[in-house]
């Protein structure tokens, strides 16, 4: 604390004492300028509160700037909320003050800076780079110098140079990554700021990092830049902790248990304790037993920390130039940083200043599915489980350790977890069968959506009963785990097991906040409450509780869009009829007067390579057995004319085996080989479906984007049907309802561009390469005889469309593949 007259000139120090005078001594936030020498030159009122606290108008602020809060009660201290207020604005380069109601006294959160003046990208420089008899041509003798790389390339810069919101649609063959990766790389090395790249595949990070990232370093490295360190930040639960591996060593024994002994011996020789080092593919229930989890790892406390392979890997990244990363870890990140954490703090990620974002088209699913709370009854077994297991006549966990180590009593314990895991387990019998019939519910639904005979004040009256009584006996371990924590001296122990309790303690707290959210849902329309049925790995039926936000727009808004300078998003997929509003709306962009949108046409000779095929005598794929016959001699059909080298595009299981187990030994005849999504890995599944080209794959979902089989492996795509979601999931039918509250219409608004959207993703599986050539074949006639059909054909590259008779497509489809198309 200091005196205010040192900062604070006389004639500023009034105006702020009789402003705060005026608002009846309450709390008054004014933002101010400083002089050269640190002193105030001008001071503005700009919010007022009550007596403990006043809201921060972040959008009047800006660099340099300071802004000075008073404390009613002249004790100058900053409260939690004042830190955490000044942590943020702190990356923003605003400076955070309290005084006391008289102006007498200051104490300073944090000093104010003005950034220094960044260097601006040379864009000519980079962009001779890929010209012709440019740097990548010199490295890349078959490179081909494209325009629309070039294009992207200047909107990347621009979105550094000027602190934009870039959204760039690059068509397949674009060459994006190395239109952004190069101003990215050129960007850390002059001004020293961290930029992450987040992908929704495995995929395209293995391209960025195997392929593009060391064409960039030589790229640099040839013009006299320096070396550019890139790294793969990973979830933690890739990572062994050896913290953990002990404990179950100890607890379990080696004896019998082989896997663990391997994981163990693996352990005392690995470098980097990633899971996709270990020689053997681990059985995932072991894993989970031993990988790095946040609830079990006591950080700064832990014994093992100096070697612990997860801060290796967080202090790699830490001096990286450029982390990539996927979609759900960024998430993960910013919605702590959103909680108060701040730009400049390492949360998940070490802090960054600039953000691309590829596969953009999967923003608004992978934020969702984050910003989305839920338990279910294996959560609370794992929690229980911390804290007291017992194994072979011993007992482990934290509530036996502390027993021992610091003498604590705990009594009572064992009947209150033995209570909680009663009470989940009457909750998840007890709702079980309101789920006999569909797979999931949402609350808060019309009565007419639940199924069979059940009533929604029957489901209510059992759901509220029940999570009560669970939630009771939560609070009640809550109660005794808080009262013994408070009696253990925190700050001077070095014990973890004490920093093990406090974690228990609040996520138990947390499963107690969402079943009273879940038993108060009515009062949040913001957010979906729903309820679905799941199998455990042992075949078990559970419910799992889920709280969604109807809209992510506004929480990416206030965690991403307002954060950082400058974001690049793109994707081969982000407009439906050429306009991107539909996206901008779901993510949070519609209005936001920093965003640039850029489209950018695949290279691709899309009318001459690749015929776009509707068989215009397909039934109604809502016929049922009618359409899934006539579907299965005809996917036979063409995989006969083709000998393979297909794809076939499923959006249900239940088709896609029906499909696959007409056509496999008919194909097992032929010679040509089978492979069904689902019966291997996803990543052992494709590559085999690349090594062996004459192989046909069935897939449905996931399959649909991020798969790459150039060549050979794949001529002939066939897409199922459109890709609709299914009306009854709870996250759709609510945002269908909150689009239609509105006045608004949710097939067009919502369902439809999803479909496109998708229905462009599993076309683009297609064409990978120039020379790619083929046949994508849509079986679903309502692209040709419903009027919104055009916005699916409309959406697509500009394949040559043909809609005949089964018999007339067969010719054509033969054509294609076996004439010479340049003929
Ligand atoms: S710091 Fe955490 S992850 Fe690392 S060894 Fe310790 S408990 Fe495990």
């Amino acid at each position: 604390m200091v005196s205010a007259d040192s900062r604070i000139p006389q004639h500023i120090a009034h105006l702020m004492r009789e402003t705060v005078s005026q608002a009846r001594n309450r709390e008054v936030l004014f933002v101010c300028t400083q002089d050269e020498e640190g002193m105030l030159a001008s001071a503005r009122a700009v919010a007022r509160g009550n007596d403990g606290m006043v809201p921060a108008p972040e959008p009047h602020m800006r660099e340099g700037q300071v802004i000075v809060h008073n404390h009613p009660s002249g004790t100058l201290n900053p409260s939690d909320a004042d830190v955490s207020v000044a942590a943020r604005l702190a990356s923003q380069g605003i400076g955070s003050w309290i005084v006391d109601n008289s102006v007498r006294n200051l104490y300073i959160i944090t000093e104010a800076y003005e950034a220094p003046k960044k260097t601006e990208l040379d864009l000519q420089r980079l962009a001779d780079m890929l010209l012709p008899g440019g740097g990548l041509s010199r490295l890349q003798p078959d490179f081909e110098p494209r325009d629309p790389q070039l294009e992207m390339l200047e909107e990347v810069v621009k979105a550094f140079n000027e602190n934009l919101i870039v959204v760039s649609e690059a068509g397949t063959g674009v060459g994006k990554s190395l239109a952004y990766l190069i101003p990215a790389a050129a960007w850390v090395l002059q001004n020293r700021e961290r930029v992450v790249i987040s992908t929704a595949t495995i995929n395209l990070q293995q391209q960025i990092l195997e392929k593009d990232i060391p064409t960039v370093r030589r790229l640099f490295k040839d013009s006299g830049g320096d070396e550019i360190k890139v790294v793969l930040a990973k979830g933690r639960n890739q990572y062994l902790c050896q913290s953990r591996l002990q404990e179950l060593i100890e607890e379990e024994g080696l004896f019998g248990e082989e896997q663990l002994d391997e994981i163990r011996r693996w352990a005392e020789v690995t470098e980097t304790g990633d899971r996709s080092d270990l020689p053997f593919n681990p059985d995932p229930s072991l894993w989970a037993r031993v990988n790095s989890d946040a609830d079990a790892c006591s950080e700064l406390r832990c014994s093992r920390r100096g070697s612990c392979f997860l801060q290796k890997a967080r202090k790699a990244a830490a001096s990286a130039h450029i982390v990539v990363t996927n979609h759900h870890l960024l998430f993960a990140d910013l919605a702590i940083r959103k909680e108060g954490f701040g730009q400049d703090a390492t949360v998940i990620l070490p802090a960054f200043q600039r953000l691309i974002i590829d596969e953009a088209h999967n923003v608004e699913g992978a934020a969702t599915s984050y910003f989305s709370e839920e338990f279910n009854r294996f959560t609370l077994h794992k929690y229980a489980n911390m804290l007291l297991r017992q194994r072979r006549s011993r007992a482990g966990g934290i509530i036996p350790s502390l027993r021992k180590s610091a003498g604590v009593r705990f009594e009572g314990a064992e009947a209150l977890l033995q209570s909680m895991r009663s009470r989940v387990q009457e909750l998840d019998d007890a709702l079980l069968p309101f789920l006999d019939q569909q797979n999931s519910l949402r609350l808060a639904a019309d009565p007419n959506e639940l199924p069979g005979n059940h009533e929604k004040s029957e489901l209510e009256t059992v759901l509220f009963e029940q999570l009560g009584r669970f939630q009771q006996s939560v609070l009640d371990t809550v109660e005794l785990l808080a009262d013994e924590f408070k009696s253990l001296d925190d700050s001077d122990s070095d014990e973890p097991r004490i920093a093990e309790l406090r974690i228990m303690i609040r996520r138990l707290e947390g499963v107690a906040k969402i079943c009273g959210d879940f038993r108060e849902y009515a009062t949040r329309p913001d957010l979906v409450y729903w309820l679905d049925r799941r199998r455990s790995s042992a075949g078990d039926r559970f419910v799992h509780f889920t709280a969604t936000p109807i809209e992510v727009g506004p929480i990416l808004q206030e965690a991403m869009f307002d954060q950082y300078e400058s974001i690049v998003l793109t994707s081969a997929t982000l407009s439906v009829n050429k306009s991107i509003q539909y996206w901008q709306r779901r993510v949070g962009l519609l209005n936001n007067d920093r965003l640039v949108f850029k489209s950018m046409e695949s290279p691709f000779d899309y009318s001459r390579r690749v015929l776009l095929g509707v068989p215009n005598d397909a039934p109604s794929p809502s016929s049922g057995e009618q359409y899934s016959s006539w579907l299965q001699g005809f996917v036979m059909r063409m995989l006969d004319i083709s000998e393979g080298h297909a794809l076939i595009l499923f959006t249900s299981y239940s088709m896609l085996t029906q499909v696959y187990e007409y056509c496999k030994p008919l194909l097992v005849q032929r010679g040509i080989t089978c492979f069904r999504q689902g019966d291997d890995d996803r990543n052992r599944l494709m590559s085999s479906f690349q090594k062996e080209v004459s192989s046909v794959l069935f897939a449905t979902h996931s399959f649909w984007e991020g798969i790459d089989a150039p060549g050979d492996a794949l001529k002939l795509l066939i897409i199922s049907r459109l890709p609709f979601r299914v009306p009854t999931e709870p996250v759709l039918l609510a945002r269908t309802d909150a689009i239609q509250s509105r006045g608004g219409n949710p097939f067009f608004e919502l369902s439809l561009p999803e479909a496109v959207m998708k229905l462009k993703q599993g076309f683009g599986r297609l064409m990978r390469r120039k020379s790619d050539r083929g046949v994508v074949l849509i079986t679903d006639n309502r692209v040709i005889t419903k009027r919104y059909g055009r916005n699916f054909i409309d959406s697509l590259p500009p394949a040559r469309l043909v809609v005949e008779s089964s018999d007339r497509l067969a010719g054509e489809v033969e054509r294609v593949l076996y004439e010479d198309m340049d003929s």
